[in-house]
């Protein structure tokens, strides 16, 4: 349909992006194509390894999802979206498309072994997660293409991750947030993978975070320099959500948060986490 109806055409999934678009005149499609109808394009599956998301999964479903919190930092990231009638509508497949700046998929997929499925009328290709997001709004995809499926990797033995962000209220996106993913032997970090959220027009791998904290014990000395890493890999702009600086302090404390809750649930304990609302 998206081939017949040519460029004007848009894909609607969730429709908790595109509709307030349309609504302020910012996209003006001459036709929706609603994936709604397709069915079996909603669920969560585990095989050999990696969990599957559905295109339309909702952030609802992850949230609910005893197999999606087999990696928690899947269940704290579909958990803090927005609220609820955002998240019973909003979907992983809609919001990886949209690649709003703000979005919280991109931050968490980007510290997993994350791949997308991209599906056109010359048949499916498979995208490294890291490949996929272009630019703000900006993704891999080619015209007439969709997402038909995100595939991540159950983490090794060991390993915990943790998302937190600070928001002045349920409905809206972060003013701030840092994404973790460890994987521990003993007290020592083996793997990290770090991405902060809301400081830049895409979410910012902060590796030399990653390196204060690959092959060192969680203490105050290599928490405080994987902070400081975050702070000068973060390039935020002032905004009505508070200047740069303030950002840049503010990603770096929730990034000290994170990393201690990961080490946590690296060793097995069941840590909850809440975002941080103002
Ligand atoms: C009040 C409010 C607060 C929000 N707060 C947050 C927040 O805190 N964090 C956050 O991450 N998000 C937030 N969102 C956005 C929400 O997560 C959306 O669900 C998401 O951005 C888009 O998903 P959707 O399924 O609604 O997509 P839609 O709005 O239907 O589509 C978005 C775009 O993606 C395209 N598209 C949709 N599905 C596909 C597909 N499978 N393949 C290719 N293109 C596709 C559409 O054509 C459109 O261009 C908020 C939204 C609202 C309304």
């Amino acid at each position: 349909m998206l081939s017949q109806l040519g460029d004007g055409a848009k894909l609607l999934a969730g429709g908790q992006s595109l509709i307030p678009l349309m609504k302020l005149r910012f996209a003006n499609p001459t036709h929706l194509v609603d994936l709604n109808f397709i069915s079996g394009t909603s669920y969560i599956k585990e095989d050999q390894g990696v969990l599957r998301f559905g295109p339309l999964t909702r952030h609802a479903e992850i949230e609910a999802s005893e197999l999606a919190a087999r990696i928690p930092i899947l269940h704290d990231c579909a958990a803090g979206i927005a609220d609820v009638q955002v998240r019973n509508r909003g979907s992983i497949g809609g919001s990886l498309a949209e690649a709003d700046p703000s979005g919280d998929w991109a931050v968490v997929l980007d510290t997993l072994d994350a791949e997308v499925r991209c599906l056109g009328s010359n048949g499916e290709r498979t995208v490294p997660f890291g490949d996929f997001i272009k630019d703000a709004y900006t993704t891999a995809l080619q015209t007439n293409e969709l997402v038909s499926e995100v595939i991540v990797k159950v983490p090794p033995k060991g390993s915990g991750g943790a998302y937190l962000a600070f928001k002045r209220s349920a409905p809206v996106y972060p003013t701030a947030s840092a994404a973790v993913q460890l994987t521990m032997e003993g007290d020592v970090c083996k793997e990290a993978a770090i991405a902060l959220g809301c400081v830049g027009l895409t979410a910012i791998k902060s590796k030399d975070s990653e390196a204060a904290l690959r092959g060192q014990p969680i203490t105050d000395k290599t928490l405080t320099s994987a902070a400081e890493a975050a702070r000068a890999a973060a390039d935020p702009q002032s905004d009505m959500r508070g200047s740069a600086d303030y950002k840049r302090v503010l990603v770096a404390a929730l990034l000290t948060r994170a990393i201690k809750v990961a080490a946590r649930r690296a060793r097995g304990e069941q840590v909850k986490v809440r975002h941080i609302y103002a």
